[in-house]
């Protein structure tokens, strides 16, 4: 039987941070502004304040001014879109980002077009969006940017490739397809009226797997060799009563014994989001200051 490699992310989020980090100081030495990134939490949705401590954390390890704004649960849709005026307004900040999920009264689509695309660090603007799909230079969602960076670190040119991206969601599944289309990959994205999935994923070298179902992609579904992206993070039961464990949207036990690489959850593509996130406001900060920006991927 054999065995495929397991993709460290940890390992080359690591290397991104570094990258970054190495490029804000050499920013600073030079005398140009300091990047700046402002996270907005609206509540107290404790896997949201887990997440923007970690990235606070993050862009304070690599040099990168954080600013948090933490609003009241009952913030109104009013109060918040103004904050984010201000913070477009703010010339210390480069990178705005709107924790999700926003609670009910505020419309949340409102709030990230409200955000303007030269900040818009998460990618998710209209503007990013149409410019990633038409070939223009965009901000890129920052957890498929990550799966790009390892799909390339791993098979080099993806031009010709098979691809396939289970999940058509915005964040992840869209703008996935559209990075690998802009790598000259043959994309194919599936959703849950795909007929016969398992054959679709057999056809595709590189299978990406942003679904939200603990397991769905079974060992036979994979195509020998092919390179394995799993996004998925799911929250399951352990053996141990009353404790949970982390899985991935792929079976890994048995996808391990057929792919080329694969990418664990915990451990591969959950830390990468954070390193591009760094990139990303490292990229908002070097085009609004018209700096040669360097990329890392
Ligand atoms: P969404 O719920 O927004 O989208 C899920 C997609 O999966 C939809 O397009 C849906 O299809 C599709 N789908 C659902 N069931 C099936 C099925 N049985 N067969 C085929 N397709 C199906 O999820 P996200 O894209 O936001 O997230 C996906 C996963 O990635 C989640 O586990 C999430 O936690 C994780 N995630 C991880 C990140 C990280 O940093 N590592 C960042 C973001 C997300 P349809 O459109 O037809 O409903």
């Amino acid at each position: 039987m054999s065995q495929a490699k397991i993709i460290d992310g940890n390992a080359v989020a690591a290397d991104v941070r570094a990258a970054v980090a190495a490029r804000v100081a050499a920013l600073k030495a030079s005398g140009a502004p300091v990047p700046g990134l402002a996270v907005v939490l609206v509540g107290e949705d404790p896997a949201s304040q887990v997440y923007v401590r970690n990235k606070n954390k993050r862009a304070a390890e690599a040099g990168i001014a954080s600013f948090e704004h933490h609003l009241p649960a009952d913030t109104s849709e009013a109060d918040l879109l103004a904050l984010v005026e201000r913070l477009n307004l703010d010339p210390a900040v480069h990178g705005i980002l709107v924790q999700l999920p926003l609670p009910e009264q505020i419309d949340a689509q409102k709030v990230l077009d409200s955000i303007h695309p030269s900040k818009d660090v998460d990618g998710f603007h209209p503007f990013n969006v149409g410019r990633l799909a038409t070939g223009g230079a965009a901000l890129v969602p920052c957890t498929p940017l990550g799966c790009l960076l390892l799909a390339k670190r791993e098979l080099g040119s993806l031009a010709g490739k098979r691809a396939i991206v289970v999940g058509r969601s915005n964040i992840v599944g869209k703008p996935m397809a559209q990075l690998l289309l802009r790598e000259s990959a043959t994309v194919t994205v599936a959703h849950s009226r795909t007929q016969d999935l398992p054959g679709e994923c057999r056809r595709a070298d590189i299978l990406v797997a942003a679904v939200g179902r603990p397991e769905m992609i079974r060992g036979d579904w994979i195509k020998p060799g092919a390179l394995v992206l799993d996004v998925g993070i799911n929250r399951v039961p352990a053996a141990e009563p009353g404790k949970t464990r982390l899985v991935g949207d792929v079976a890994f036990a048995e996808a391990v014994t057929v792919a080329g690489a694969i990418t664990p959850v915990p451990g591969g593509i959950g830390p990468m989001t954070i390193a591009m996130l760094l990139r990303n406001v490292l990229e908002a900060c070097c085009r609004i200051h018209d700096l040669p920006f360097e990329d890392v991927l």
